[in-house]
C-alpha cells in the first residue's frame, strides 16, 4: 500500500511543495504539493525528478575513516567514529584552544540542523568558527538589506509578482534558477500584458529572452546603472519625497553623488544605451508597483553589498516598498540558506538574526542556552577559513552537507587547506563528492525524503518537512549527529553542563527551542509550532505569539528595524570587477546555472534524464571572439586563467557580446576530466559580506 507525505524540494529556495510518494520504505514517485503557496502543485524538471535521485545510488551507508589519507577508508561504527572524533577536536582544543577547529555547513541543511551545529561550536566549543555555503550564495543580500533596511529579512512575497507592474530582474535567471517563479512572471505577463519587464544580465539570458528592455550591461556595472536610474529618477522629479522624508536617512549625501551619473556617464561604463537607461528608469517609476528579483549576479562579486544596497535605494526613492506589487526581493539561492540565518549559522551571526559584535546580544544568547559567554572573537568566513586550514591556523574542520573541494573559488588554495588539515571530518549524504577524498573520516547522513524538520523559502516561508522513508543503511539524520558528537566532546572537555546544553530526543525540541529565542526580534515566530504548522500548512514570519497569521509584507506602515525606525540610503558608488582584462585574458568570463542540474550534480548527476539536456558542460562564446580563434562549434578549447585552466568544448552564443563568455558552474573532477569553473575564479571578497567574487574572472580561449 503507498502513501503520501507532504514535504518540500531540496534543490532551489522557491521552496516548493511536494507529495512524496513510497511504498514498501521506498520512494516511488514525486508530484507538487497543491497547497503549498510557493508553487500551488507546480514542479521544474528537477523537483519532478527528485523521486529518481532517492534510489540509493552512491550514498554513504556507514561511518568509515582512515587512518591516513593514503590508505583507503574502512568501515567503522558509530561509537568508535564519534569517539574518535571527540578525541581529536578534544586534543586540538586543549593543545591549540578553540578556534584551532571549524566548522563548514550548509544551505541544504535543516534549521534544525543548522541550530545545533551553531550551538556546537558557540555554545560548547566557544568559536564562532562556523561558517557555511550560503556565504557563497546570499551574504551580500543580508548586508545589503542590514544596510539599507536594518534587517536580514525580504520585505515581499510571492504573490507581489502578479501585482507588479514593472518587474526589475537583475542578476537572475529564474527561468532556470528559479523555474516556478518563472513560471508566475509568465502567468503575471499573460494577465497584464502591459506588464513591464527589465532584465539587467551581461548575457541575453532564457529569462532576457522575454524583456521588453534587456540591459546587457558590462559584468559588474550593476552600482553605475542603478545610480543613474537614480540620477533619471531624480532629475525628472520621480521620487516620493514625503516617503523619503518621513522614513529615510541618508537621501542628501547619495543624490549629490549621483548628481554626476548622468545617463551618458553610465552608458560609457556599462556598455548600454543612455536612452535605455532612461527608458528603465521611467518604467521603474512610472508603471505601477515597481518589484525587483535579484540573485547570484549581485551577489558574487566584490562589491556585492552595495549591489544590493544600490537597488534597493529605488525603492526608498520612490517609495515602492511594503505594498503589493512593489519592493526589493532577493531570491535565495539554496532551500534553506534563510532558515540557517535565522538561528545565526554564520561566523558573524547569532541566534534569531541577533549579531556577534552587540555584547547585549551576546549576553541574551548566552542566557538562552545557559553558558557563562559567548566568544566575542569573529569566527572565519568560508574563504578565509579554508585560508586558515591551509596556514596551520585552523586545524580541524567539520564539513556538513556541502562540497567545498569544487564549490569554492581557487580551489587550488582550498584543496591545499584541506590537505594540510589535521583533521577532516565530513559528514555527507553521498559517498564519492571531491571533498570525501580528503576526509579522515566519513558519517553518513539522512538526506531527501528521509528527514523530518523546517526550512525558510525566499518570501520568509516555513513548511514543515516530514519523512516518507526509514534512513538507508547507518545513516542518521544530521542533528542527531552533531547532539550525540557534542555530549562526547564535552566529557572529553570535562564540561559538566553539556547534557543540558544537548537535551534533545526529536527535531522538534530543538524546533521549540529555536522559537523561544525569536521572541521579541524581527523575525519573531513565538506562534509556530510543528502543530499549527501540520494544521494550517506553511507560514510566513514573523508570526508573533497570539498572531492568527504570518505577516505577507514587511514595512507596510514605512518602519524599519534600525534604531530610530528609519531605513538607510548608503553613498555607493561604481567599482570595477577585481579581475579586468587584459592583453594576456581578454575575456570576461561568466557562469550560470543550467535548466536540469543542481549545484555540483551530487544528486542530479544521478539521473539520466536530467543529461537530456546537457551532457557535458560547454563555454559559450560570442562568434567573432570564435572567428578571430580560428574556433568553430564543438572544438575542444582550453580556457585559461590566473590560477590554471580547463578544457570544454565550446558553443558560439549570439547573447553574448564580444569580449564575454559563459560556462555552467555544475561541473567538477567528479563528472569530467578536469575540474569546473571555480578553479579559475579568484577567492577577492567583498568586504562586508566575505562573499566571493564567483561570477566573474578574466580569461583567454584557444584550440586545445
Ligand atoms: Fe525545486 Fe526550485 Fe524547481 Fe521548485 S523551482 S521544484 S524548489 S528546483
Amino acid at each position: 500500500m503507498s502513501q503520501e507525505v507532504k514535504s518540500t524540494c531540496c534543490y532551489c529556495g522557491v521552496g516548493c511543495g511536494v507529495l512524496i510518494r513510497s511504498e514498501g520504505g521506498v520512494i516511488i514517485g514525486v508530484r507538487g504539493d497543491p497547497d503549498h503557496p510557493a508553487n500551488r502543485g507546480r514542479l521544474c524538471t528537477k523537483g519532478a525528478s527528485l523521486h529518481l535521485t532517492a534510489q540509493g545510488h552512491g550514498r554513504l551507508l556507514h561511518p568509515a575513516w582512515r587512518p591516513t589519507r593514503e590508505q583507503p577508508v574502512q568501515r567503522s561504527d558509530w561509537a568508535t567514529a564519534l569517539d574518535l572524533a571527540a578525541e581529536r577536536f578534544a586534543a586540538i582544543i586543549r593543545e591549540h584552544g578553540p578556534d584551532a577547529v571549524a566548522f563548514y555547513i550548509s544551505g541544504q541543511l535543516l534549521t534544525e540542523d543548522y541550530y545545533v551545529f551553531n550551538k556546537l561550536a558557540k555554545g560548547l566549543i566557544g568559536t564562532n568558527n562556523v561558517d557555511t555555503n550560503s556565504r557563497l550564495c546570499m551574504s551580500s543580500a543580508v548586508a545589503g538589506y542590514k544596510q539599507t533596511l536594518g534587517a536580514d529579512a525580504p520585505p515581499c512575497c510571492y504573490e507581489d509578482i502578479a501585482a507588479a507592474g514593472t518587474l526589475l530582474i537583475a542578476g537572475a535567471n529564474p527561468a532556470l534558477a528559479h523555474p516556478i517563479v518563472f513560471r508566475q512572471i509568465e502567468d503575471a505577463r499573460a494577465a497584464n500584458p502591459a506588464m513591464r519587464i527589465i532584465v539587467v544580465d551581461p548575457r541575453r539570458s532564457e529569462t532576457a529572452a522575454i524583456a521588453d528592455l534587456h540591459l546587457a550591461i558590462r559584468p559588474g556595472t550593476d552600482i553605475a546603472l542603478f545610480n543613474a536610474m537614480l540620477h533619471v529618477l531624480i532629475a525628472e522629479d520621480r521620487i516620493d519625497r514625503d516617503y523619503i522624508a518621513a522614513h529615510t536617512d541618508g537621501f542628501a549625501p547619495l543624490a549629490e553623488l549621483v548628481g554626476e551619473c548622468t545617463p551618458q556617464w553610465a552608458a560609457a561604463i556599462c556598455g548600454v544605451a543612455a536612452e535605455d537607461i532612461v527608458r528603465a528608469a521611467r518604467w521603474f517609476a512610472g508603471s505601477g508597483p515597481a518589484l525587483s528579483l535579484y540573485c547570484q549576479g549581485l551577489n558574487q562579486s566584490a562589491h556585492g553589498t552595495h549591489n544590493n544596497a544600490a537597488i534597493i535605494h529605488l525603492h526608498l526613492a520612490t517609495g515602492q516598498i511594503g505594498k503589493p506589487g512593489a519592493g526589493p526581493f532577493s531570491l535565495t539561492g539554496q532551500p534553506n540558506a534563510m532558515g540557517g540565518r535565522e538561528v545565526g549559522g554564520l561566523a558573524n551571526l547569532l541566534s534569531a538574526h541577533r549579531d556577534l559584535a552587540n555584547p547585549a546580544h551576546r549576553a541574551e544568547v548566552a542566557a538562552l542556552w545557559g553558558i557563562p559567554s559567548v566568544p566575542a572573537r569573529p569566527g572565519k568566513a568560508a574563504v578565509d577559513l579554508f585560508k586558515a586550514l591551509a596556514s596551520g591556523e585552523i586545524k580541524a574542520v567539520w564539513i556538513a552537507c556541502t562540497n567545498p573541494a569544487q564549490s569554492l573559488p581557487n580551489q587550488a588554495a582550498v584543496r591545499a587547506g584541506l590537505a594540510r588539515a589535521e583533521f577532516v571530518v565530513l559528514q555527507e549524504t553521498f559517498a564519492d563528492t571531491d571533498t570525501a577524498a580528503y576526509a579522515d573520516l566519513l558519517l553518513p547522513a539522512t538526506g531527501w525524503g528521509e528527514k523530518e524538520g523546517t526550512v525558510t523559502n525566499s518570501e520568509r516561508r516555513i513548511t514543515r518537512l516530514r519523512s516518507a522513508v526509514p534512513a538507508p543503511g547507518e545513516a542518521r539524520h544530521d542533528w542527531q549527529i552533531v547532539v550525540d558528537f557534542g555530549r562526547r566532546l564535552g566529557q572529553k572537555l570535562g564540561n559538566p553542563t553539556v547534557d543540558r546544553l544537548f537535551p534533545y530526543k526529536t527535531a522538534e525540541a530543538i524546533f521549540t527551542e529555536h522559537v523561544a529565542t525569536t521572541r521579541g526580534r524581527d523575525l519573531d515566530i513565538g506562534g509556530l509550532s510543528y502543530a499549527l504548522l501540520e494544521q494550517r500548512g506553511p507560514q510566513q514570519w514573523p508570526f508573533p505569539e497570539g498572531a492568527t497569521s504570518g505577516r505577507q509584507r514587511l514595512y507596510a506602515n514605512g518602519r524599519f528595524p534600525t534604531a530610530d525606525g528609519r531605513a538607510r540610503f548608503v553613498a555607493v558608488r561604481h567599482q570595477a570587477t577585481v579581475e579586468q582584462p587584459d592583453a594576456a585574458r581578454p575575456l570576461s568570463l561568466l557562469s550560470g546555472r543550467l535548466r536540469d542540474q543542481w549545484h555540483g550534480m551530487s544528486r542530479t548527476g544521478l539521473v539520466p534524464r536530467l543529461f537530456n539536456l546537457d551532457d557535458e558542460p560547454c563555454l559559450a562564446m560570442n562568434g567573432d571572439d570564435m572567428r578571430q580563434r580560428q574556433l568553430a562549434d564543438g572544438d575542444l578549447v582550453r580556457v585559461s586563467g590566473a590560477r590554471g585552466d580547463i578544457v570544454v568544448r565550446v558553443v558560439a552564443d549570439a547573447g553574448l557580446a564580444a569580449g564575454r563568455c559563459w560556462l555552467p558552474m555544475h561541473w567538477g573532477s567528479r563528472f569530467m576530466n578536469s575540474a569546473g569553473v571555480n578553479a579559475l575564479v579568484g577567492d577577492a571578497v567583498d568586504p562586508h559580506s566575505q562573499q566571493p567574487e564567483l561570477k566573474h574572472v578574466a580569461v583567454e580561449v584557444a584550440a586545445a
